[in-house]
Protein backbone atom coordinates (compact mmCIF):
# COMPACT_ATOMS: atom_id res chain seq x y z
CA UNK A 1 0.00 0.00 0.00
CA UNK A 2 0.95 3.50 -1.12
CA UNK A 3 1.47 5.57 2.47
CA UNK A 4 0.56 8.90 0.43
CA UNK A 5 -3.01 7.27 0.06
CA UNK A 6 -5.30 7.27 2.75
CA UNK A 7 -6.51 3.82 3.97
CA UNK A 8 -9.62 2.80 4.40
CA UNK A 9 -11.88 -0.36 6.32
CA UNK A 10 -15.79 0.31 5.30
CA UNK A 11 -18.29 -1.63 6.75
CA UNK A 12 -21.32 -1.89 4.44
CA UNK A 13 -24.28 -2.95 6.66
CA UNK A 14 -26.49 -3.63 3.96
CA UNK A 15 -30.41 -4.26 5.19
CA UNK A 16 -29.15 -5.60 8.13
CA UNK A 17 -29.50 -4.57 12.01
CA UNK A 18 -32.02 -3.25 14.40
CA UNK A 19 -31.56 -0.65 16.75
CA UNK A 20 -30.13 -2.89 19.95
CA UNK A 21 -27.66 -4.58 17.11
CA UNK A 22 -26.07 -1.29 16.72
CA UNK A 23 -26.41 -0.15 20.22
CA UNK A 24 -23.96 -3.96 21.25
CA UNK A 25 -21.79 -3.69 18.04
CA UNK A 26 -20.67 -0.13 19.43
CA UNK A 27 -20.06 -1.28 22.64
CA UNK A 28 -17.60 -4.34 21.66
CA UNK A 29 -16.38 -2.33 18.90
CA UNK A 30 -12.47 -1.77 19.79
CA UNK A 31 -11.51 0.02 16.27
CA UNK A 32 -7.67 -0.02 17.30
CA UNK A 33 -5.61 1.52 14.28
CA UNK A 34 -5.09 4.44 12.56
CA UNK A 35 -6.28 3.58 9.28
CA UNK A 36 -9.93 5.37 8.61
CA UNK A 37 -12.91 3.63 9.66
CA UNK A 38 -16.63 4.17 8.13
CA UNK A 39 -19.58 2.55 9.20
CA UNK A 40 -22.59 2.72 6.46
CA UNK A 41 -25.66 1.12 8.37
CA UNK A 42 -29.26 1.30 6.47
CA UNK A 43 -31.27 4.83 6.62
CA UNK A 44 -33.25 4.42 9.68
CA UNK A 45 -30.39 3.89 11.81
CA UNK A 46 -27.54 6.62 10.37
CA UNK A 47 -28.93 8.92 13.18
CA UNK A 48 -28.69 6.57 16.09
CA UNK A 49 -25.53 5.42 15.22
CA UNK A 50 -23.92 8.74 14.78
CA UNK A 51 -24.78 9.07 18.80
CA UNK A 52 -23.28 5.65 19.70
CA UNK A 53 -19.79 6.42 17.64
CA UNK A 54 -20.15 10.09 19.58
CA UNK A 55 -20.20 7.90 23.03
CA UNK A 56 -18.21 6.03 22.21
CA UNK A 57 -15.55 8.13 21.39
CA UNK A 58 -13.91 6.15 18.88
CA UNK A 59 -12.70 7.79 15.46
CA UNK A 60 -15.06 6.47 12.99
CA UNK A 61 -17.07 8.08 10.70
CA UNK A 62 -20.75 7.33 8.73
CA UNK A 63 -21.41 6.89 5.77
CA UNK A 64 -25.03 5.85 3.66
CA UNK A 65 -25.91 3.21 1.58
CA UNK A 66 -27.25 5.36 -1.17
CA UNK A 67 -28.74 8.19 -2.20
CA UNK A 68 -31.14 10.17 -4.48
CA UNK A 69 -30.02 12.25 -7.67
CA UNK A 70 -31.95 15.57 -6.73
CA UNK A 71 -31.56 17.41 -3.31
CA UNK A 72 -35.58 18.11 -2.41
CA UNK A 73 -38.84 17.59 -3.38
CA UNK A 74 -41.66 15.34 -3.87
CA UNK A 75 -39.83 11.62 -4.15
CA UNK A 76 -41.81 9.78 -1.76
CA UNK A 77 -39.65 7.50 0.35
CA UNK A 78 -36.15 9.06 -1.31
CA UNK A 79 -32.93 10.27 0.86
CA UNK A 80 -31.22 13.30 -0.15
CA UNK A 81 -27.40 13.81 0.40
CA UNK A 82 -28.58 17.03 2.57
CA UNK A 83 -30.25 14.65 4.43
CA UNK A 84 -27.51 12.24 4.76
CA UNK A 85 -25.37 15.45 5.50
CA UNK A 86 -27.39 16.70 8.33
CA UNK A 87 -27.52 13.26 10.39
CA UNK A 88 -23.73 13.35 10.24
CA UNK A 89 -22.53 11.51 7.26
CA UNK A 90 -19.25 12.26 5.28
CA UNK A 91 -19.54 9.21 3.19
CA UNK A 92 -22.04 7.75 0.86
CA UNK A 93 -21.92 4.23 -0.98
CA UNK A 94 -23.34 5.13 -4.83
CA UNK A 95 -23.88 2.09 -7.35
CA UNK A 96 -23.34 -1.26 -5.47
CA UNK A 97 -23.75 -3.76 -7.39
CA UNK A 98 -27.19 -4.75 -5.60
CA UNK A 99 -28.46 -1.49 -6.40
CA UNK A 100 -27.71 -1.86 -9.87
CA UNK A 101 -29.24 -5.27 -10.42
CA UNK A 102 -32.60 -4.83 -8.05
CA UNK A 103 -32.92 -0.89 -8.28
CA UNK A 104 -31.99 -1.20 -12.35
CA UNK A 105 -29.35 2.15 -11.67
CA UNK A 106 -27.20 2.65 -14.84
CA UNK A 107 -24.02 4.64 -15.07
CA UNK A 108 -26.25 7.98 -15.80
CA UNK A 109 -27.99 7.41 -12.66
CA UNK A 110 -24.63 6.79 -10.84
CA UNK A 111 -22.90 9.59 -12.44
CA UNK A 112 -25.70 11.90 -11.42
CA UNK A 113 -25.72 10.99 -7.43
CA UNK A 114 -21.62 11.13 -7.34
CA UNK A 115 -22.09 15.01 -8.80
CA UNK A 116 -24.85 15.45 -6.09
CA UNK A 117 -22.61 14.14 -3.07
CA UNK A 118 -19.13 16.41 -4.33
CA UNK A 119 -21.37 19.33 -4.79
CA UNK A 120 -22.14 18.78 -1.22
CA UNK A 121 -19.29 17.87 -0.14
CA UNK A 122 -19.67 14.28 0.61
CA UNK A 123 -17.18 11.40 -0.28
CA UNK A 124 -19.16 9.31 -2.40
CA UNK A 125 -17.85 5.47 -2.42
CA UNK A 126 -17.89 4.41 -6.34
CA UNK A 127 -18.65 1.21 -6.36
CA UNK A 128 -17.73 -0.73 -9.86
CA UNK A 129 -17.34 -4.90 -10.72
CA UNK A 130 -17.83 -7.41 -13.55
CA UNK A 131 -20.41 -10.04 -13.03
CA UNK A 132 -19.16 -13.93 -13.47
CA UNK A 133 -20.43 -14.00 -17.32
CA UNK A 134 -18.85 -11.03 -18.23
CA UNK A 135 -15.57 -12.23 -16.32
CA UNK A 136 -15.89 -15.61 -18.52
CA UNK A 137 -16.29 -14.31 -21.48
CA UNK A 138 -12.82 -11.49 -20.51
CA UNK A 139 -15.18 -8.65 -20.70
CA UNK A 140 -13.95 -7.35 -17.41
CA UNK A 141 -11.50 -4.39 -17.74
CA UNK A 142 -14.34 -3.38 -20.86
CA UNK A 143 -17.27 -2.92 -17.83
CA UNK A 144 -14.97 -1.02 -15.34
CA UNK A 145 -13.56 1.26 -18.08
CA UNK A 146 -17.06 1.74 -18.99
CA UNK A 147 -18.50 2.28 -15.38
CA UNK A 148 -15.69 4.74 -14.50
CA UNK A 149 -16.14 6.54 -17.39
CA UNK A 150 -19.93 6.52 -17.12
CA UNK A 151 -19.58 7.25 -13.05
CA UNK A 152 -17.26 10.17 -13.31
CA UNK A 153 -18.76 11.50 -16.32
CA UNK A 154 -17.98 15.56 -16.11
CA UNK A 155 -16.25 15.14 -12.80
CA UNK A 156 -12.36 16.68 -12.63
CA UNK A 157 -12.37 16.61 -8.93
CA UNK A 158 -10.05 13.36 -7.29
CA UNK A 159 -12.33 13.50 -3.90
CA UNK A 160 -14.01 10.10 -4.62
CA UNK A 161 -13.43 6.36 -3.22
CA UNK A 162 -13.67 3.65 -5.98
CA UNK A 163 -14.58 0.09 -4.40
CA UNK A 164 -13.73 -2.88 -6.62
CA UNK A 165 -16.47 -5.20 -5.94
CA UNK A 166 -16.52 -8.38 -8.49
CA UNK A 167 -20.17 -9.28 -8.30
CA UNK A 168 -19.12 -12.74 -8.34
CA UNK A 169 -17.03 -12.03 -5.18
CA UNK A 170 -19.76 -10.82 -2.64
CA UNK A 171 -21.31 -12.79 -0.31
CA UNK A 172 -20.57 -15.80 -1.93
CA UNK A 173 -17.20 -16.37 -0.13
CA UNK A 174 -15.24 -16.49 -3.29
CA UNK A 175 -12.89 -13.31 -2.57
CA UNK A 176 -11.04 -12.94 -5.79
CA UNK A 177 -7.41 -13.68 -4.95
CA UNK A 178 -5.15 -10.48 -4.00
CA UNK A 179 -3.16 -11.25 -6.90
CA UNK A 180 -6.16 -10.54 -9.45
CA UNK A 181 -7.41 -7.95 -7.59
CA UNK A 182 -4.24 -6.00 -7.47
CA UNK A 183 -3.85 -6.54 -11.15
CA UNK A 184 -7.58 -5.39 -11.58
CA UNK A 185 -6.44 -2.13 -9.20
CA UNK A 186 -4.17 -1.36 -11.20
CA UNK A 187 -5.76 -1.28 -14.65
CA UNK A 188 -8.84 1.04 -12.55
CA UNK A 189 -5.80 3.22 -11.69
CA UNK A 190 -4.94 3.31 -15.35
CA UNK A 191 -8.51 4.30 -16.83
CA UNK A 192 -8.34 6.91 -13.79
CA UNK A 193 -5.70 8.65 -14.68
CA UNK A 194 -7.54 9.08 -18.30
CA UNK A 195 -10.18 10.86 -16.71
CA UNK A 196 -8.60 12.89 -13.70
CA UNK A 197 -4.88 12.85 -14.67
CA UNK A 198 -2.27 12.90 -12.16
CA UNK A 199 -4.83 12.91 -9.01
CA UNK A 200 -5.56 9.06 -9.87
CA UNK A 201 -2.44 8.16 -7.68
CA UNK A 202 -4.33 9.75 -4.56
CA UNK A 203 -7.18 8.40 -4.65
CA UNK A 204 -8.13 5.24 -2.47
CA UNK A 205 -8.90 2.18 -4.68
CA UNK A 206 -10.88 -0.64 -1.88
CA UNK A 207 -11.23 -3.74 -2.75
CA UNK A 208 -14.84 -5.65 -1.97
CA UNK A 209 -16.44 -8.91 -1.70
CA UNK A 210 -16.30 -11.68 1.12
CA UNK A 211 -13.11 -9.97 2.19
CA UNK A 212 -12.69 -10.82 5.90
CA UNK A 213 -9.94 -11.23 8.60
CA UNK A 214 -8.43 -13.97 6.95
CA UNK A 215 -8.10 -12.31 3.41
CA UNK A 216 -7.55 -8.76 4.84
CA UNK A 217 -3.59 -9.70 5.42
CA UNK A 218 -3.11 -10.53 1.49
CA UNK A 219 -4.97 -7.58 0.47
CA UNK A 220 -3.02 -5.18 2.98
CA UNK A 221 0.15 -6.05 1.21
CA UNK A 222 -0.50 -4.83 -2.39
CA UNK A 223 0.72 -1.25 -3.83
CA UNK A 224 -2.85 -0.57 -5.39
CA UNK A 225 -4.82 -2.40 -2.67
CA UNK A 226 -6.13 0.94 -0.69
CA UNK A 227 -8.56 -0.59 2.01
CA UNK A 228 -11.42 -3.38 2.13
CA UNK A 229 -15.25 -2.48 1.95
CA UNK A 230 -16.92 -5.06 4.10
CA UNK A 231 -20.16 -6.73 3.62
CA UNK A 232 -20.79 -9.73 5.65
CA UNK A 233 -18.08 -9.99 7.72
CA UNK A 234 -18.77 -6.06 9.35
CA UNK A 235 -21.74 -7.28 11.06
CA UNK A 236 -19.90 -8.46 13.75
CA UNK A 237 -17.94 -5.89 15.94
CA UNK A 238 -15.00 -8.41 16.59
CA UNK A 239 -14.50 -9.72 12.93
CA UNK A 240 -14.53 -6.40 11.41
CA UNK A 241 -12.13 -5.04 14.43
CA UNK A 242 -9.88 -8.13 12.83
CA UNK A 243 -10.13 -6.81 9.61
CA UNK A 244 -8.88 -3.34 11.12
CA UNK A 245 -5.87 -4.16 12.90
CA UNK A 246 -4.30 -5.84 10.00
CA UNK A 247 -4.25 -2.70 7.91
P1 LIG B 1 -19.50 -9.07 1.28
O1 LIG B 1 -20.15 -7.74 0.66
O2 LIG B 1 -18.29 -8.63 2.07
O3 LIG B 1 -20.58 -9.66 2.15
O4 LIG B 1 -19.13 -9.94 0.14
C1 LIG B 1 -19.35 -6.70 0.20
C2 LIG B 1 -20.20 -5.61 -0.39
O5 LIG B 1 -21.18 -5.93 -1.09
O6 LIG B 1 -19.93 -4.42 -0.20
Amino acid sequence: VQSDRRIYVIANWKMNKSLTETAEFFQEFKSSNDVSVVVCPPTQLLYPTQLFIKQSGKPVDLGGQNVHWADKGAYTGETSISMLKDVGCEYVIIGHSERRQYAHEDDVLVNKKVKQAIKAGLIPIICIGETLEEKNSMRTEQVLSTQLFGALKEIDSGDFIIAYEPVWAIGTGQSATADLAQQTHSYIRSVLKQIVGEKAENISILYGGSANESNAAEYSSMTDIDGVLVGGASLKAQSFDGIIKVF
